[in-house]
């Protein structure tokens, strides 16, 4: 259960969120929507440790994250760059989280940490990690490729295989799919909506495609210039809009 209250942020004089209260149940598929600019990514940030809020609270189960480095937030964001690093393969891509996590400083160190004897055997454990979560997403075959080698769709695969490897409290997705062509992005949508279904996992998921958030989330937070405007069931929202911004961003008839 993620809870934020009161969230403030400015950038310099400038405030762009101003005030933001909103609770995300476990299992949750929320998706923020709103124009661009109204302030999603940089809530998003806030709740992954990446940005600090100027006001406000991000309490993480029950605990003020406040401080508290985005590694150890135990969260996983994937991105709409995907950020695969482009030297490494898909699965040293999806090994990075997890030798971060596992290794110690000095077993970081390649030379002294190969002489340890626990190395292998964490090794090891990563490749079964890996190889589940690469068989989920059907990507196993692609395994020793670099980026490069990859279509977007299978990119953003391994992307999501590298949040999931952590087993992450809850995954952040800031439009995760805008880079894809029409056609892989409906495909994509429908494998991440059943992706939320197998994990059971709490899904954040920013995006400015109102069709996308209408048909994948369960719950749906409509923001407009740094506040929310209108959360819930996205049926609701759809027959219910509280304002005629709102009703035109969901595209609720007249
Ligand atoms: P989009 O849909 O285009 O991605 P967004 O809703 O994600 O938009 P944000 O990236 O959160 O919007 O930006 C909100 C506002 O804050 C914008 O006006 C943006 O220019 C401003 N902003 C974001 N990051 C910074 C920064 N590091 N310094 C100054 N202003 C910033
Ligand atoms: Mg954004």
């Amino acid at each position: 259960r993620i809870e934020l209250n009161g969230i403030r942020k400015s950038f310099d004089a400038t405030e762009v969120l101003g005030g933001i209260d909103l609770t995300i149940e476990n299992g949750d598929f929320l998706s923020l929507v709103g124009p661009s600019g109204c302030g999603k990514s940089t809530l998003l940030r806030i709740i992954a440790g990446l940005e600090p809020q100027s006001a406000g609270q991000v309490t993480i189960d029950g605990s003020i994250v406040d401080g508290i480095r985005p590694s150890a937030r135990n969260l996983a964001m994937v991105f709409q760059s995907y950020a695969l690093y482009p030297h490494l393969s898909a699965f040293d891509n999806m090994a990075v989280p997890l030798r971060m996590r596992r290794l110690s400083t000095v077993e970081r160190l390649p030379l002294l940490g190969s002489l340890l004897p626990g190395r292998r055997r964490e090794e090891r454990i990563i490749r079964a990690d890996i190889d589940k979560v690469a068989a989920q997403l059907e990507i196993s075959h692609l395994l020793q490729r670099k980026p490069a080698q990859l279509s977007g769709g299978q990119r953003q695969r391994v992307a999501v295989g590298r949040a999931m490897v952590r087993q992450p409290e809850a995954f952040l997705f800031d439009e995760p799919l805008s880079n894809l062509d029409a056609k892989l992005r409906v495909h994509m949508r429908a494998e991440l909506a059943e992706l939320h279904r197998s994990l059971r996992s709490t899904f954040i998921y920013v995006t400015h495609d109102q069709a996308e958030a209408m048909t994948m989330s369960s719950r749906l937070a409509v923001m407009i210039g740094g506040e929310l405007v209108q959360v819930g069931r996205p049926a609701e929202i759809y027959d219910n809009p509280r304002d005629v911004r709102v009703a035109e961003f969901v595209g609720s008839p007249k």
